[in-house]
């Protein structure tokens, strides 16, 4: 992709535990105000491409050996997520991670920790439940007790808390009803178009997420084997007998 790019990932190799080579030279990047969805397979690499980027590699004993990472022309190799979140870069993991014990708005609340202007962070809890209505009606409800579809929302919504400019998704549909994937997608969208926020989404399901992104890359054993513009990736040959399931 040659636009504006805000994230440019260079030839990254990652390796665990020191043995483990995983990503094999990965470049991607992406353009302000668009969907990149980084596809592939059970264990291609996406997920470990997203903890690259935000530095969550570590915890996991796994390293950036080559390559460069840069946000906006600048180096984001070293900095925390914490440090991340400030430069407007936010990861929402798979698996969701809410807080239990704490009601689906004290939740949301958590992703404006480090905002001091309170009517503004009202505004934006506003601006949440108007993109997840359902979030609304299920304010006052412990997290825990909430469906799968409506955790991955509190965490989409609390990503957004943080006002990011980028946003980067891992595995969305993971676990969820086809109704309810699509409807996580075209929540996405109306982010994306209302909000102008960047997303690199990772997903399996490369069905719906080339029906909802700009660009594409797939990943396959630790490499981009393919990119393009996403309708010409959902016309391509191979992508149709190999990701959607058609010849
Ligand atoms: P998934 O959809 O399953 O998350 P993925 O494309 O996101 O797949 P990754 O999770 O990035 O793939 O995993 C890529 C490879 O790295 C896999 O072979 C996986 O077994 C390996 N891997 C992931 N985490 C670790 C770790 N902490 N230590 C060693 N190997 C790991």
């Amino acid at each position: 992709q040659t636009q504006d790019n805000l994230l440019e990932v260079n030839n990254i190799e990652v390796i665990y535990n020191h043995v483990i080579l995983v990503l094999k030279g990965v470049s991607l990047s992406v353009p302000k105000g668009r969907i990149t969805a980084l596809l592939g397979g059970n264990g291609a690499g996406k997920t470990t491409t997203l903890k690259a980027i935000s530095n969550l590699l570590a915890s996991e004993r796994g390293e950036v050996t080559k390559g460069s990472i840069l946000y906006r022309g600048e180096r984001v190799a070293d900095l925390n997520p914490a440090a991340l979140v400030k430069k407007g870069v936010i990861q929402v993991m798979e698996g969701r991670h809410c807080f239990e014990h704490l009601t689906v708005e004290e939740n949301l609340l958590t992703g404006a920790y480090t905002r001091s202007d309170s009517a503004a962070v009202k505004r934006d809890l506003e601006m949440v439940y108007e993109y997840f209505p359902r979030l609304r009606e299920r304010r006052r409800s412990q997290a825990g007790y909430t469906s799968g579809g409506e955790q991955q929302m509190v965490a989409m919504g609390r990503a957004l808390m943080s006002r990011p400019e980028t946003i980067l998704l891992d595995e969305p549909s993971m676990g969820l009803a086809p109704q309810l994937v699509e409807q996580i997608f075209e929540i996405v969208k109306a982010v994306n178009e209302g909000e102008g926020v960047t997303f690199l989404l990772a997903e399996q399901n490369t069905n719906v997420a080339l029906r909802f992104a700009h660009y594409g890359y797939i990943l396959e054993n630790g490499r981009v084997v393919m990119d393009g513009d996403a309708a010409e990736l959902r016309e391509n040959p191979d992508v149709k007998e190999f990701y959607l399931g058609m010849s």
